[in-house]
């Protein structure tokens, strides 16, 4: 009993001094066989239901850290605990994960991208289907059930991989820079869609972007990277704003140019140190 309740109000997410080392490529800076320190030290903790954006500049080692997060990479040093319980070989099961790159089959059609999963873990055909087809419309694309990814826009893509992911009711959702190849309106449109999404079921997120308008427009926290090497998180900020929001208008208010104004402040000096970095 007293560890159920333990468990239950465990941080979703908790990076506990996670090190990640990786080999560096010849020429790149310094020679073959040498270690680069991507991300050093880094603790941080995303509570139950909490949505959080990590920001920080190119190649300082956000998606390294939400690769740690889904399993996919094990840290040279520190842990990583979901719900409570270390996260130790495999991926994540409690995560769902969408990243920048298209991820769908281009040889399935929208509904079958969505049913994928579901299959996967063996539901009946009839009973993913008809849970598909219902994703497929809270994501807007009733309709559209048979088109394949080629015959869809950019941001219908996007709905697809979302109701894939959220198909399959995790507890948690990694997000890397999932809209950034999209154009400003879509984007705009995507980012109201999942927060309404979001609101409806509270899951635990981790929003990774390098676009502090977009952090601050969708969470309840943003935390800011270092550039690189042993990057890590130097300040963190409680984004107060109301909710519902709509994330185009809640970037003209007053409050929300005053936490603009103070956040990049603070991530200002690292981008250019990234940006000094990229040129070397
Ligand atoms: P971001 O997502 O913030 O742009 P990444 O996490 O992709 O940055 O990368 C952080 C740093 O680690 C970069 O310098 C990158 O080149 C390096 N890196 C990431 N993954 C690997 C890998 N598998 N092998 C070697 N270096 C890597
Ligand atoms: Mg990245």
């Amino acid at each position: 009993m007293v560890d159920a309740m333990a468990i239950q109000s465990a941080p979703a997410i908790a990076f506990k001094k996670v090190t990640c080392c990786f080999p560096k490529a010849a020429g790149k800076y310094g020679s073959a066989g040498e270690i680069y320190t991507a991300v050093k030290d880094v603790s941080l903790e995303i509570k139950d239901g909490e949505f959080v954006s990590v920001v920080g500049p190119t190649g300082c080692g956000k998606s390294t850290l939400l690769n740690v997060a889904a399993g996919l990479i094990r840290p040279t040093s520190g842990t990583i605990d979901i719900f409570g319980a270390s996260l130790v070989g495999g991926t994540n099961r409690e995560a769902g994960y969408m990243f920048q790159a298209e991820s769908l089959m281009a040889w399935r059609t929208a509904l079958q991208n969505v049913m994928v999963g579901l299959e996967y873990q063996g539901m009946d055909a009839a009973k993913a289907r008809d849970r598909a087809i219902g994703w497929l419309a809270k994501v807007g694309l009733a309709g559209f059930e048979d088109r394949y990814p080629h015959q869809l826009s950019g941001g219908m893509r996007k709905r697809v991989s979302l109701a894939q992911m959220l198909v399959l009711d995790p507890r948690i959702v990694l997000l890397d820079e999932p809209f950034s190849a999209l154009d400003a309106q879509t984007r705009v449109l995507m980012e109201n869609e999942l927060l309404a999404l979001w609101a409806a079921n509270r899951k635990s997120v981790l929003f990774i972007t390098h676009d502090l308008e977009e952090a601050i427009s969708m969470s309840d926290r943003v935390v800011v990277l270092s550039a690189g090497p042993a990057t890590h998180p130097i300040a963190e900020f409680e984004i107060d704003l109301p909710r519902p929001r709509d994330v185009s208008e809640i970037r003209l208010t007053e409050q929300f140019l005053k936490l603009h104004h103070e956040i990049w402040d603070v991530m200002k000096e690292e981008v250019l140190k990234g940006y000094a970095q990229s040129k070397r």
